[in-house]
């Protein structure tokens, strides 16, 4: 190459460098109305990806991979998605689990996205979320990059179980962080935000409350309720979402994912799609063959991951 293309090539590096920096570029995020927004109060949007659950894909919960997402799938986030209940997950394995999901914040810190802290459950573990986010906030809640969610998807408890449990970990949270974002779930796998809506957590600033939606499953009805929230000044946030059935199998609704796409757009809601991981289902972005440490190329990636990854690269674009 003649030195003018280096010229050129490193000049390109920096510009796009500069673009694919998003912590550096929105800083400590914060809710005004329901509204995300960055440190010098414009309205965010950010995108990304949701590791699988840590107990069972374990071999993708290293630094590297969180770089390749960031660089090559234009991420802004990555979701940490911590496994609470399996066998082997973090209710028997605290050590292994953390320094797993540490792996993932670190790599996170060292590249400059956001990351969320998902505290992958089904069912409620009041004390060990409490004395978990405690130490993860002690640790982590000075960096801007920090996200929490505390309860990736209640089923079968109440709104107001599922409002007292977050209430408890909201204050172990700000007793160590005053500030970071905290994404709230709800009933039947984060769909009831009529009942948030209706009976919001009040007092605690910097809170969002999560939505996750399957297209071909979740369509117009959990729209609606959604925007029933927004109406009502609720602050929405997909943490989890992907094209196909809620089982995560069956084959991908485009024309639905689409417009749920057009609709985060429309409303500036930020969206994490589900999931870094190589089972053999719709969902999971990768085949067997794709490295532990990133560097997949579209023939390792199943069609939800090459789609994911194009949607990331022109959310950034635009
Ligand atoms: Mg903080």
């Amino acid at each position: 190459m003649k030195i003018k293309h280096w010229i050129t090539a490193a000049f390109l590096i920096l510009i796009l460098g500069v673009e694919a920096q998003p912590v550096k570029q929105y800083g400590q995020l914060s809710v005004k109305g329901n509204q995300l927004v960055s440190d010098k109060g414009e309205a965010v949007m950010l995108a990304g990806v949701s590791y699988g659950w840590h107990n069972w894909w374990p071999r993708f919960y290293n630094k590297s991979t969180v770089k390749w997402l960031a660089e090559d799938w234009h991420c802004d986030l990555v979701r940490a998605a911590m496994g609470v209940g399996p066998r082997g997950s973090y209710t028997d394995k605290p050590e292994w689990s953390t320094q797993l999901i540490s792996e993932v914040i670190e790599g996170a810190l060292e590249n400059d996205l956001y990351v969320i802290i998902d505290w992958h459950s089904h069912e409620l573990k009041t004390e060990e979320a409490r004395r978990f986010f405690s130490d993860m906030a002690a640790k982590y809640g000075q960096h801007p990059h920090i996200i929490y969610e505390i309860f990736n998807e209640p089923v079968k408890d109440s709104w107001s179980d599922v409002k007292a449990y977050s209430i408890e970990i909201i204050k172990a949270i700000r007793e160590k962080d005053p500030d970071n974002l905290i994404l709230v779930g709800s009933p039947h796998w984060c769909q009831d935000l009529h009942l948030v809506a209706d009976d919001p957590i009040v007092g605690y600033d910097n809170l969002m409350y999560t939505v996750h939606f399957y297209a071909a499953t979740h369509k117009q009805s959990l729209r609606d309720r959604c925007n029933y929230a927004l109406a009502k000044g609720i602050p929405l946030f997909v943490s989890e979402s992907a094209g196909m059935e809620a089982s995560g199998n069956g084959p991908i609704d485009h024309q639905e994912w689409q417009t749920w796409i057009d609709w985060m757009k429309s409303h500036q809601i930020s969206w994490v799609t589900w999931s870094i991981a190589d089972k053999n289902e719709t969902c999971s972005m990768l085949k067997p063959e794709a490295a532990s440490e990133g560097g997949w190329s579209e023939d390792q990636m199943k069609e939800s991951g090459v789609k994911t990854r194009a949607l990331l690269r022109a959310f950034r674009a635009e």
